[in-house]
């Protein structure tokens, strides 16, 4: 490969590339006995958030269900108390501190949401640092406004509370977030205790009208129809779908809308019932992979990781799960024209992988392999 100003000039054999007049004057690196990807593409995250739950971890060990605890003001609502105190400082160290993690594994391009604020200062203040983050640090970072993640309790009391606060994101918070280009995308969390369809419809339409592209949390603890809404409005992605009917997995077959699967969570959880990868990709959907970084039900910035737990458990062959890892988790981020792939005229974006074969980098689970990042031509994660 032949890297200029951080995109990708040439690929190919090395006789091949090393006979071009360019190369011979180019810094070599020689990466003989490594496998080298395109970096990691991790399309769904939830970047910045206060602390962990570890709390939490030992009840749902003893039985306690992710609603249960959700329930008891746990879950989602643990981490926006928390979040919101925080201060602005604190979340940029611990989210720098994790972006150098997800860089480690291989990782060079993250979708960050926000979702832990619920409220006006909060989610401008998340959405902020993604901005200074991506300028700040070299893993790419796509922003997505995801300010109905649930209803926050002091809506909650109310009657109508979540009309009302539907009312403030729609008519308050996004048209800040626009005016300020705070994000690409706008998200909902479609589900049992979270938005119902028309009112994530609501939300997404609102965002359509002021230029971002909706993507939806969808069918993962219940069917609601999610699915459906994601594919008539055009979504980028619907993420999870460990409840997709036959029917859900027709529609996304047919569609653009990619099916991104979540294995983190189901796994962290410890759920038996993962999304049907081979169903979805037999019907022709567009399948990505992505860790779901978050504190409540996949604390992992490991993409390697997440292709075990694909092979697995997924029933995806290894070429199946580093092709959703990159080039479809591009495409989720509409960014498949600059990234997820190693051809010319892309970003230098790659990662080397000290194995014999790329199957074995799911295959050696929990091991991270990878030795070297760069993101546009630079190195940005060297192993020791
Ligand atoms: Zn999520």
């Amino acid at each position: 490969m032949l890297i200029r100003d951080g995109f990708i000039a040439a690929v190919g054999t090395r006789a091949k590339v090393e006979a071009l007049r360019e190369s011979r004057k180019a810094e070599k690196i020689d990466l003989g006995g490594c496998v080298v990807l395109p970096g990691f593409v991790d399309s769904h995250t939830h970047l910045i958030h206060a602390a962990s739950r570890a709390e939490e971890y030992e009840l749902k060990i003893a039985g306690a269900s992710y609603e249960e605890i959700a329930r008891k003001d746990g879950g989602i609502l643990n981490s926006v108390k928390k979040l919101r105190t925080a201060t602005e400082n604190a979340l940029k160290t611990r989210a720098t501190a994790a972006l150098a993690r997800f860089a480690a594994y291989g990782t060079t391009t993250i979708e960050a949401k926000s979702g832990y604020g619920l409220d006006v200062a909060s989610e401008l203040k998340i959405l902020k640092l993604h901005q200074s983050l991506g300028a700040e640090q070299p893993v790419e970072i796509a922003s997505t406004f995801l300010g109905a993640h649930v209803v926050p309790a002091e809506y909650r009391a109310k009657s109508d509370g979540a009309e009302r606060y539907i009312e403030l994101l729609t008519e308050k918070l996004l048209p800040q977030v626009v005016a300020a280009g705070l994000a690409e995308f706008c998200d909902v969390f479609c589900d049992r205790g979270a938005f119902t369809r028309d009112q994530s419809r609501c939300v997404l339409q609102a965002g359509m009208d002021l230029g971002l592209m909706p993507r939806i949390h969808a069918e993962q603890l219940s069917r609601t129809g999610a699915t459906q809404l994601a594919v008539e409005l055009g979504a980028a992605s619907c993420d999870h779908l460990e409840q997709v009917n036959a029917t859900d997995i027709r529609a996304l077959g047919k569609s653009e809308t990619v099916a991104t699967l979540l294995p983190g969570c189901d796994f962290h959880l410890g759920l038996k019932k993962y999304a049907p990868a081979r169903a979805l990709i037999d019907a022709g959907a567009i399948v990505a992979l992505a860790t779901d970084y978050n504190p409540g039900t996949s604390p992992t910035v490991s993409m390697p990781m997440i292709l075990s737990l694909a092979c697995t458990q997924l029933r995806m062959t290894p070429a199946e799960a580093i092709a959703a890892a990159t080039i479809n988790g591009a495409y989720a981020l509409r960014r498949e024209n600059k990234i997820g792939s190693l051809d010319v005229g892309k970003q230098a974006d790659f990662a080397a992988f000290d194995v014999a074969d790329y199957r074995e980098i799911p295959y050696y689970f929990g091991v991270n392999t990878c030795v070297l990042t760069f993101k546009r031509g630079r190195v940005i994660h060297a192993s020791e």
